[in-house]
This record gives structure tokens, sequence and C-alpha cells, in this order.
């Protein structure tokens, strides 16, 4: 579907067409006419399917469509990286539009709480915020949301992940309850279910195909000793001199830091980032290697999730992400709106069962593919046993229930 068929004004066309997009993407072709008619709606699209345009062009044409010189839409996002990163696509999409818009988040220093509570105060209609920074400025009453039209909760999943659940329904009871509420997420975890019920009005429910990282991605997976790790990733890299963008994610703050300084031996130009970072080096780390400055990002988790970078050909999962849907939101990085990228997985033995219960989660077997001749013989562990849970396997720990009756 072209966005023309979309009752949308040329302005918001224009910017559109100036950025790139030639059809819309599925989620965007359902929610767009639903919010358009000024529903509510509740909306599950996995990473990368488009979901900002989703929201943010029917919100943009209505601020067009009227004098509106007060804040007309909130949007609450779980980090910091995503409120800028939003803030910068909206700032897009209203190219050809006079509409200003903030990003509020946490982290930073005394002028930026008195840029954003003047902006708050006045002069931007669109606010993108994280919940704690806003809550600040929410409880010593630097804001006016009396004319609120739109409340966007985008990530939702996230933020309840990142505990965020009171903290919403605080920010909630700050707002006109006359609004629009449109609330995204990429999985469908039982308590956003609970969070939809408390702050959407009779919503449209939309949901496009889950759980499956896009169609671009060629995934597959190396079966390698933990010890023989860092040497396969070297190889890896090495190999592919044409990718000018590599991700390796891994589970612990202390595995980036060796990655990184295993590849810095090499001589890429890599960096890591982890919650270790101050906000600044965080940013900087980011805008490094969307600017192609870095070509090797080493990263936890918090980089999993929403952050939108273009062209990342290679994403190297170093070890198997202990939640089946992460692996699918790290996968996600890559072939973002439907070009193409390779995601690898390194799986060391422990970590069979965890890799088999992601080939469930996206119903398909990614191909093992044997590791470089330099690495000597692969191992076969595909029919190894799941590991016992320490928490059981340490005797003191474990407390047998008591019988009540
Ligand atoms: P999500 O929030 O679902 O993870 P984003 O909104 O960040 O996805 O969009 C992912 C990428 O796809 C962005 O780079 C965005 O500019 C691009 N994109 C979104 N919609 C379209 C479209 N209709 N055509 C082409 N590219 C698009
Ligand atoms: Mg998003």
């Amino acid at each position: 579907m072209n966005f023309e068929e979309f009752d949308l004004n040329d302005d918001i066309l224009d910017a559109i067409s100036y950025m790139g997009f030639k059809k819309a993407s599925p989620i965007q072709e359902k929610a767009i006419p639903i919010i358009l008619k000024n529903k509510d709606i509740l909306a599950f699209a996995q990473t990368g399917t488009g979901k900002t345009a989703a929201f943010m062009l029917p919100i943009l044409h209505k601020i067009s469509e009227k004098q509106v010189n007060s804040i007309n839409t909130l949007i609450i996002v779980p980090t910091r990286e995503l409120a800028i990163q939003i803030d910068q696509q909206v700032q897009g999409f209203s190219y050809f539009i006079p509409v200003n818009s903030i990003a509020v988040y946490g982290g930073g220093d005394g002028g930026d709480w008195v840029r954003e509570r003047n902006a708050l105060d006045n002069n931007v209609e669109i606010v993108v915020a994280t919940p704690g920074k806003l809550i600040s400025h929410l409880s010593t009453g630097n804001f006016n949301f009396s004319q609120l039209q739109h409340l966007v909760l985008d990530e939702a999943d996230r933020m309840l992940d990142m505990g965020f659940f009171d903290d919403i329904q605080r920010i909630v009871s700050y707002l006109p309850k006359n609004r629009q509420t449109l609330m995204f997420s990429a999985t469908m975890p039982s308590n956003i279910k609970k969070l939809a019920k408390s702050i959407l009005n009779h919503p449209e429910e939309v949901s496009i195909e889950m759980s499956k990282p896009a169609e671009g991605v060629l995934q597959a997976a190396y079966m390698v000793r933990e010890e023989q790790k860092s040497a396969l990733i070297r190889l890896l890299v090495a190999d592919k001199e044409e990718y000018k963008s590599i991700l390796v994610f891994t589970s612990t703050k202390a595995k980036v830091n060796n990655i990184v300084r295993s590849l810095k031996s090499d001589k890429y130009k890599v960096k890591g980032i982890s919650s270790d970072l101050q906000q600044k080096e965080r940013e900087e780390v980011i805008s490094d290697f969307r600017a192609k400055q870095t070509r090797i990002l080493v990263a936890t988790d918090v980089m999993s999730r929403g952050i939108d970078i273009k062209d990342i050909s290679l994403i190297i999962n170093y070890d198997v992400p202990n939640d089946a849907e992460d692996y699918v939101h790290r996968v996600g990085r890559t072939a973002r709106a439907e070009t193409e990228g390779v995601a690898l997985t390194l799986i060391s033995e422990n970590d069979m069962y965890k890799f088999k219960r992601i080939e469930r989660l996206i119903e398909r077997e990614i191909p093992k593919v044997p590791l470089p001749i330099e690495l000597g013989q692969t191992p076969d562990w595909s029919n190894s046993p799941k590991p016992q849970r320490t928490k059981f396997a340490n005797k003191r720990n474990f407390k047998p229930r008591k019988n009540t009756k």
C-alpha cells in the first residue's frame, strides 16, 4: 500500500518521500487508519517493522490540521537512547510542518533541566520522555499537559521489564482523561494486557506476525567451546572485510571488555557499550558507530532493543541470549526494513538447550556451520541434555516445599 492512499496531508507525504519510504509496512498499513480515526490502539509488531512512523505520521497529520501551540503529544519510551532517536525521527517526519519536539531524559546536567522546563512550559507540541525524568518534572509542577491529545507508549514490554509499571500509572494520573492512547510493544507478555486495560479506552488490537526475525536475515550458528570463542570471533571479523558495521552482543559487562580488548589487538576500530558508561559516553559511542567511525560495537543487552542504526551488516551473538525473545531483538538490529543482513550465534555446550528454545520460538532450525579449519574439529552437541539448574544443584539453596495439607 502506498502512503498516498492514507488520508495524510501533502506536507507529511512530502516528508515521507523525502525519507525514501515508498510503501507502508504492514503495521503502518493497519495502525495508521485506526489512529486517524482517533481510536485507542494496542499494537504488537516485532522490532524493525516501522512502528515509529506508524504512530508518528497520523499524529503529525492531526497536529498540522489545526493550530496547536501547547503540548499535544507525549511519547514515553524506556531508554534515553530511544528518546533521542525518536525525537530525531519526529524531526525528520515533521520537516515541512511547524512542529517542535523535545527529548526529556535523565543523566543530563542542570542546563538540560532548565531547557526541558522551558520547553515543557511552552512552545513544543511533542515530548519524548523516559519515565524517571518525566516524573521529576511532573512532581515539581514544571509542565502543562492540560491540552494533551495523544499519549504513546513505545516499547511497552521493555518498560514493564524495566519495572516502570507504577511510574507509568503515575504519569498517566497527571494527564487529561480525554485523550487518545497508543500502546506499542514487540512482544505480548501477560502484564502488557494488564497495563493496557488500565490506560487504554476500548482499544483496537492489531498484531503483526511475532517472534520471527525479518525475512532478509541470514542466520547461522557455530557450536564452539567457550575457550575457542575469542579466536573464532577474530576469524569471523577478519573474513568479512566488506561488512562495514558489525554488532557483537554478549551477556556480561566483563565479556564486553574482553572482546573489545581482543579485537583491538587486531587493529579494528572497536568500542564497547554497557551500563558502565556514563550517559554522555554512551551517546558518543553510539553516534561514532552510527557515523561508521567505529566499525565494531560490542554491547550488552542495553543495545538490543529499539536502537535503530542503519546498515548493520553483521550481528554476532557471542553467547546465546537467556531469553529467546531477546534473540529476536538482537537479530532485529540487522536487515532493518527489508535490507539484507547476517546473524551468527556462538553456541557453547551449556547453551545448547537455550538455543533449541530459540529455534522453537522462531519455528525454524538455524543451520549449524562447521568451525573454520584453524580451530580444529567442530564439536557435536546436538543431543546434549539440558544442564542441571544451579539453584537446585547447590544443595544448600534447595529447600523442599512444605506440604501445606
Ligand atoms: P520499530 O520501532 O518497529 O523497531 P522503526 O520505526 O525504528 O521500527 O523503523 C525501522 C527502520 O525502518 C527505520 O530505519 C525506518 O526509517 C525504516 N522504515 C520505517 N517505515 C518504513 C517504510 N515504510 N519504508 C521504508 N523504510 C521504513
Ligand atoms: Mg521502535
